[in-house]
């Protein structure tokens, strides 16, 4: 087996480890986008509730926060209290006096507010109530579509890893020029860096090739690269046939590689 062919075959490789980790990173990419439609189609099916819960959830907080700050205040009223005892002088008390009569006003501020939503909390927690069971099948299906991205992230990072293994084991087997090379390719290729031919055609950008060109690709005697779309080419042929024998010296490793209009690559 001549090295063209060793090495297109691994090329042959190489570009179908390539497409399977591109497409196992669409599947981690796409990941969040489709648990946010998950959750979005919960919110549409469930506007009522999402409502309600919206509503809950921020009365709760205020309260809560009302609460923490409500022990704050209590606390720097008792320090003022306490301090009235030290004072000095006529200044010095009326001047304790009124730090006490703020704080007093805001912890007056807050129990009224957490007093006048505590109906409110009541109404819409038996809301929230009512609606447990069905809500609770509802974020179970959620749940299951999230869990199913998941396990295909798991699934699809593992494949990343080891076809990512595979070709780099590959790549150390090849000149480190036409790795370099199909990297360029492959980047500026949107990842398609090796096509068939078909038709003694480039099957990706369909220029036609010259007859030798095409024997060589035949017969995987010489790497070639399309002229056009400079991807490189490979006819099925070539490794499904009886070799052909040529009567072409041998290649050179990564050298003997020509465009398809027969200038170097
Ligand atoms: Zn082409």
């Amino acid at each position: 087996m001549s090295d063209a062919r060793t090495q297109l075959l691994k090329l042959v490789k190489m570009q179908e480890l390539a497409l399977e980790i591109q497409a196992a990173h669409a599947v981690v990419e796409d990941a969040p986008a489709r648990i946010e439609e998950a959750e979005s189609r919960f919110r549409e099916r469930n506007a009522e509730y999402v409502d309600i819960k919206e509503r809950y959830d921020a009365i709760d907080a205020d309260r809560r926060s009302r609460s923490g700050e409500l022990a704050t205040l209590e606390e720097t009223r008792k320090h003022y209290q306490d301090s009235l005892m030290q004072v000095k002088n006529q200044r010095e008390y009326a001047a304790v006096l009124k730090e006490i009569d703020a704080a007093k006003a805001s912890i007056g501020d807050h129990e009224d507010a957490i007093l006048a939503s505590m109906d409110e909390i009541e109404s819409l927690k038996t809301e929230l109530a009512s609606r447990a069971e069905h809500i609770e099948t509802e974020r179970g299906i959620v749940e299951k579509e999230r869990a199913e991205v998941e396990a295909a992230v798991a699934e699809a990072t593992a494949r990343i890893e080891r076809a990512t293994a595979e070709r780099t084991e590959i790549e150390s087997q090849l000149p480190a020029a036409l790795v370099a090379n199909v990297r360029r390719v492959e980047a500026g290729r949107k990842g398609l860096f090796l096509v068939k031919v078909e038709r003694e055609s480039c099957s990706a950008c369909h220029v036609r090739m010259r007859p030798q060109v095409y024997q060589e690709i035949r017969q995987a005697s010489k790497i070639h690269v399309c002229g056009s779309c400079r991807r490189y080419l490979y006819a099925e042929a070539a490794f499904t046939a009886a070799p052909v024998s040529s009567s072409a010296p041998p290649p050179e490793n990564g050298a003997n590689v020509e465009a398809v209009n027969g200038g170097p690559v």
